[in-house]
């Protein structure tokens, strides 16, 4: 069913469409919902022109006037919460409490982004000199976001880019644009003109922010494929990037962990958001001695995980977002089928209407498998047996990604010393997925460049600058 409603960018602080659309399906049954603008060049170079002419003004407001937009930006989305919850489960294909919960979030996030400060350094050092060194805004910043937490990850750009004094220009996917426009809109009524524009339109859209002439730096969330283009067109006049881009994260669960303990936050590590969550569990080592009880319990929670159009309250699980995500998943399944390897559930992606796949477990496939070595971004886990501890940390290394990962273990101090062994941004200790406001969350390896969240997050959107003052 077509959603009753018109969706416009916003430039300059006002409403703008396009005659070029662009159709936005709904993935539980790839019915077309709406349509959206496709933003053409001279409208970007509007909206980034818009985001120039604000910066001075924005940057010269106090500090506290910005904590105090964050605040209302938090409350506006609070506010709004059921609307842009209807929109996000249309648009995404998560159920309708995920969508809920993740607007919360967003709103408690911006929040608690507008009480951080940035910190002033002062050296004495140099005889004859005292040295203050401040963080000051890049200018305008182009932010572009994915498809699997639109809104929450549309507010960890804009809350810190804008509490810092710089202006944007924000592009959602065109998967999942539709919660983001309806937000631009609703923000002007506590934003002045041109400090957030939003822009939406289809695959040329990113590569014309990335390569815009007028834009200071990239704040980028995607896949590490797309990351690398952008950083090659930010070469030429030499963006600022933050990248936050794929993982393959590996849980390891050590052999004296108790299964009935860990079973269920395993499994909800793993499929989450139907297992496109960037720091899901995606590759799970298993000591010998538990892997057959813990693959049961694993198995026996499946079974009774429902999944199913995310209108429906009684499903627990959502599609997989868009179709062409859902043939990668697919072919990594049927890679799987033809390579011999063993479902110990699922496996069998249904027809369709909507892009369904149900929670799949791959028993102990070897490392170099598709399904092992690919980001699956899908419900699709692969179970590895380990023998010894050095082997399992070895073989979660063994990867070109670098994003989180997690330890579980009856013992938190044994947990702690393999945590710090992996070459990840974050590891969990007995949890996964939990990023917070007040920590940095950073990508190692080709998972990302820079961070987000933390004081490491808030100075991404800075650049220091020192003034020498005569002692
Ligand atoms: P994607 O890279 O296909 O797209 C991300 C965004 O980039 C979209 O808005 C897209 O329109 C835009 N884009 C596409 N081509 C572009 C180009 N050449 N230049 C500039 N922009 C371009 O990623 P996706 O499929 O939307 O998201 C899934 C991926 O994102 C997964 O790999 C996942 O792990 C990753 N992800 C990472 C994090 C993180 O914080 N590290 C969080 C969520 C998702």
């Amino acid at each position: 069913m077509m959603i009753n409603a018109a969706f416009n960018m916003t430039i300059d602080g006002r409403p703008e469409n396009s005659s070029d659309q662009i159709a936005v399906v709904n993935p539980a049954t790839e019915a077309v919902v709406a349509t959206i603008p496709d933003c053409s060049q001279v409208q970007l170079d509007r909206a980034v022109a818009a985001a120039r002419a604000a910066f001075p003004g924005w940057r010269a407001t106090s500090y506290a006037d910005r904590q105090a937009a964050l605040r209302a930006i938090g409350a506006l989305v609070a506010e709004h919460a059921e609307e842009l919850k209807q929109l996000l489960t249309a648009e995404q294909g998560k159920p309708h409490a995920a969508a809920l919960a993740e607007i919360q979030a967003a709103a408690w996030w911006i929040g608690v982004v507008a009480d951080q400060q940035l910190p002033e350094t002062v050296s004495d050092a140099m005889p004859g000199q005292r040295s203050v060194t401040r963080h000051v805004p890049l200018g305008v910043v182009g932010a572009i976001v994915p498809w699997n937490f639109p809104v929450l990850l549309a507010i960890w750009k804009i809350g810190p880019a804008l509490l810092t004094g710089n202006t944007m220009v924000l592009k959602p996917s065109p998967f999942t644009p539709l919660a983001t426009l309806r937000l631009g809109e609703l923000l002007q009524s506590v934003l002045p003109p041109g400090v957030l524009n939003i822009v939406s339109g289809g695959d040329a859209l990113g590569p014309m922010m990335s390569e815009h002439g007028d834009i200071d730096k990239i704040s980028f969330t995607g896949s590490t494929a797309t990351g690398r283009r952008v950083m090659a067109s930010a070469a030429a006049n030499l963006k600022r990037l933050t990248l936050e881009l794929g993982g393959n994260d590996a849980a390891i669960v050590l052999p004296d962990a108790k299964v009935a303990d860990i079973a269920e936050p395993l499994f909800w590590a793993a499929f989450t958001n139907s297992g496109q969550v960037c720091v899901a569990a995606k590759r799970m080592f298993v000591h010998d001695s538990i892997y057959d009880e813990l693959s049961a319990a694993l198995v026996e929670i499946a079974g009774r995980v429902r999944i199913g159009d995310g209108a429906d309250p009684d499903s627990a699980l959502g599609p997989v977002q868009n179709r062409a995500q859902y043939e990668r998943v697919k072919a990594m399944i049927a890679d799987s089928r033809d390579a011999g390897h063993r479902f110990l559930t699922g496996g069998e992606p249904g027809e369709g209407p909507g892009y369904f796949v149900p929670v799949t477990l791959v028993d102990n496939p070897p490392d170099e498998a598709r399904v092992v070595a690919e980001e699956a971004f899908g419900p699709v886990l692969p179970l590895l047996r380990y023998h010894d501890i050095d082997e399992a940390v070895a073989r979660a290394n063994a990867s070109e990604y670098g994003l989180g990962g997690s330890v579980w273990s009856s013992d938190p101090d044994a947990a702690a010393e393999v945590a710090a062994r992996l070459e990840t941004g974050t590891v969990w200790i007995n949890s996964a997925q939990g990023l917070t406001p007040f920590a940095a969350f950073a990508g190692h390896k080709q998972s990302g460049i820079g961070a987000e969240n933390g004081m490491d997050g808030l100075l991404e959107f800075t650049v220091p600058q020192t003034i020498h003052h005569p002692a």
